[in-house]
């Protein structure tokens, strides 16, 4: 099927490489994890962010906006990239955060206000509830003093976002035609559905023989099927991209978001230590510590036994790691 992708900015350093961590292939047996280092997008503008943020911030330009808001939790990588790629544009970010600003001012806190990004602080319970509406009464009031805002959706996580990451298993496909290996799993790490939802459309589109499968690090596998799910309407409606996607396509593995959305349990410590002492690779404890962790455990069970070759995807996330330097003590 022919599709013209939506026009996008040029923001993250394409194509990312495609690793094979020696000692952790070591420790396994009829598998080969490689890692897709979609850390290295960037430097602040790292991680898997900025593949959703080339098509959404193009549109926010398109619209000639002067501000963008958008939310997240207080270490928010979706939010550090966002107000870094705003101010690469000359735009002014605002940030609404789910927590206290004594919290943390390490980490992406302190990169987001390095860049001069505004902030609103809220309390687990209103982002829960009201997020969507606080940002539009943000807006609305921004637009009274003049300015011309633009809201970006948790995670930059809507239709046009999840763009990035259709283009990224294009990318996909052409590296691992170019070594001459073929795939058989797809593994992400899920907190807003777009990466997830982006990727299995590829599978789709371009009609990759392979799973796609992500670990979910918050709420349950039954939230996510409903949120991809719905993400992948929207393309339909928005881009007319109808490839026959059924919500019994969406492969979610739950069972390890471990204490709760970006709280750590030793064994997710434990294996960020190991993977950087043996193979010099950084994982960050909110994301990518947890859907690996996911990823070993259900290999160890026989899960996934005819996948020989898996490709793991590294989102990035490094910046989460400072505000919990003393769980490393
Ligand atoms: C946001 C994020 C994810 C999850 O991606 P979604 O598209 O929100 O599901 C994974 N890893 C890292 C490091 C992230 O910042």
């Amino acid at each position: 099927m022919n599709f013209e992708f939506p026009p996008h900015l040029s923001l993250a350093r394409l194509p990312t490489p495609f690793e094979k961590p020696i000692r952790l292939n070591q420790g396994l047996e009829g598998h080969q994890i490689y890692i897709k280092r979609d850390d290295l997008t960037g430097c602040v503008l790292s991680g898997n962010k900025i593949r959703k943020l080339e098509f959404v911030l193009f549109d926010a330009l398109r619209e000639q906006a002067d501000t963008i808001i958008t939310c997240g939790g207080i270490q928010s990588n979706h939010a550090r990239a966002t107000a870094f790629a705003a101010a690469k544009y000359g735009l002014q970010s605002h940030l609404v955060l789910r927590g206290q600003l004594e919290d943390s001012q390490s980490g992406n806190l302190f990169l987001n206000r390095l860049v001069g990004a505004d902030f609103t602080f809220i309390s687990a319970e209103d982002y829960r509830d009201r997020v969507d509406e606080i940002m539009s009464a943000l807006a609305a009031d921004l637009r009274r003093k003049g300015k011309k805002p633009y809201i970006i959706p948790e995670g930059a996580s809507n239709a046009l976002g999840s763009m990035g990451y259709l283009n990224a298993c294009d990318e996909i496909r052409l590296q691992w035609q170019k070594m001459n290996t073929k795939i058989d799993l797809i593994v992400t790490a899920v907190g807003s559905g777009g990466t997830y939802a982006g990727l299995l459309l590829g599978k789709f589109l371009f009609d990759l023989d392979c799973q796609i499968v992500g670990f979910n690090v918050a709420a349950d596998a039954a939230y996510f099927t409903e949120r991809i799910f719905k993400i992948i309407q929207d393309v339909k409606i928005q881009f007319g991209l109808d490839l026959g996607i059924r919500k019994t396509d969406i492969q979610i593995v739950d069972g390890y978001v471990g204490a709760g959305y970006a709280l750590s349990q030793p064994e997710e410590i434990d294996l960020i230590k190991q993977l950087a002492v043996n193979d010099g690779l950084i994982l960050d404890p909110v994301y990518t510590a947890k859907a690996l962790l996911g990823l070993l455990d259900q290999l160890n069970q026989g899960a996934f036994a005819d996948c020989q070759n898996i490709l793991f995807v590294h989102t990035g996330g490094i910046f989460g790691l400072f505000p919990n330097e003393e769980l490393f003590k």
